[in-house]
């Protein structure tokens, strides 16, 4: 199966290691490229993939919306979060389709994390913060907050979500007692400065989340000196592209646990 990821041109993709080793474990010939593209050029690069028979594509920032844009139609994922990070090729249209979420739920249950009745604090209002407060509302949390460097986008975040979670409450700000907190900003990814977003004055949480990957950010060193159970974001990582797999080809049902943590493995 012919696919790839659309990515900014610098820095570098765990996927094609990721879908390589997918494919030995799981006996497919899984042709994955990551491909630079330039601002402006993302249409451009699917039209030479779908030119080339792929079956579908990853995208990542700063792609995400322009793809929600491109796709003929929205899985409700994709729809709710407000963002793409899946795309497939069918015959007749483009399924935009997001596995952010569910990549983060089920790296939160692998590890054990309730998340029914949690507190939930989001730092971050992109693309990931969204697919975060999608997945903990999903999952039953009782409330989740969104804060941000430009507040204005931590409020839109909350009040687009509200809507399709009637039992969570969603709010922008940051509340000093919160149970579960989920890093969605790059803080501490290569090329960013590596500071928890986390204000000094708020309470411990029970969980402290790091979206990030591959490295001990400040936000986790944060979490840890607070006594929180703390997390990155490598089995998200892995959980994403299997869904994203999932939805090109056919469902893994119970084989997705035991692949997810062999391939943890293999790129940790
Ligand atoms: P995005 O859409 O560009 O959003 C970035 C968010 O971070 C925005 O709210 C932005 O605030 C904030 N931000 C950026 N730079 C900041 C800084 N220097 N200080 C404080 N806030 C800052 O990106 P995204 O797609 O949501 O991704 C966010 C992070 O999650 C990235 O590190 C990404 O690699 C990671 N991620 C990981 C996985 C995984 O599987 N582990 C999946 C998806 C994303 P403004 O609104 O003020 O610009």
């Amino acid at each position: 199966m012919k696919l790839g990821i659309f990515r900014r041109p610098v820095g570098k993709s765990k996927s094609p290691v990721l879908f390589k080793a997918l494919g030995k474990m799981i006996g497919r010939k899984i042709n994955y490229v990551a491909v630079g593209v330039k601002k402006g050029g993302f249409e451009g690069a699917v039209e030479i993939a779908l030119k080339k028979g792929w079956r579908g594509a990853n995208v990542t920032i700063p792609f995400k919306l322009e793809a929600a844009n491109y796709a003929t139609r929205l899985t409700d994922a994709a729809r709710v979060i407000g963002a793409v990070n899946v795309l497939r090729f069918d015959d007749h249209e483009v399924v935009g389709h997001n596995t952010d979420g569910d990549g983060l739920r089920d790296s939160l249950k692998r590890a054990g994390v309730r998340m029914s009745g949690k507190r939930v604090l989001v730092f971050g209002a992109g693309g990931a913060a969204r697919a975060a407060g999608w997945a903990l509302a999903k999952s039953g949390a009782r409330t989740v907050h969104f804060t941000n460097r430009t507040a204005a986008t931590a409020k839109i975040c909350a009040r687009e979500l509200a809507p399709s979670f009637p039992k969570t409450r969603f709010s922008a700000g940051a509340p000093k007692n919160a149970d579960i907190w989920i890093n969605a900003t790059p803080l501490g990814q290569t090329g960013n400065p590596d500071k928890s977003p986390a204000d000094s004055k708020l309470r411990a949480p029970e969980t402290a989340v790091d979206l990030v990957y591959g490295k001990q950010t400040a936000f986790q060193k944060h979490g840890e000196r607070l006594g929180a159970f703390v997390m990155d974001g490598t089995a998200m990582l892995v959980f994403q592209a299997l869904r994203g797999w999932e939805f090109w080809d056919k469902p893994l049902a119970g084989r997705r646990a035991a692949l997810a943590e062999r391939l943890i493995e293999e790129i940790s």
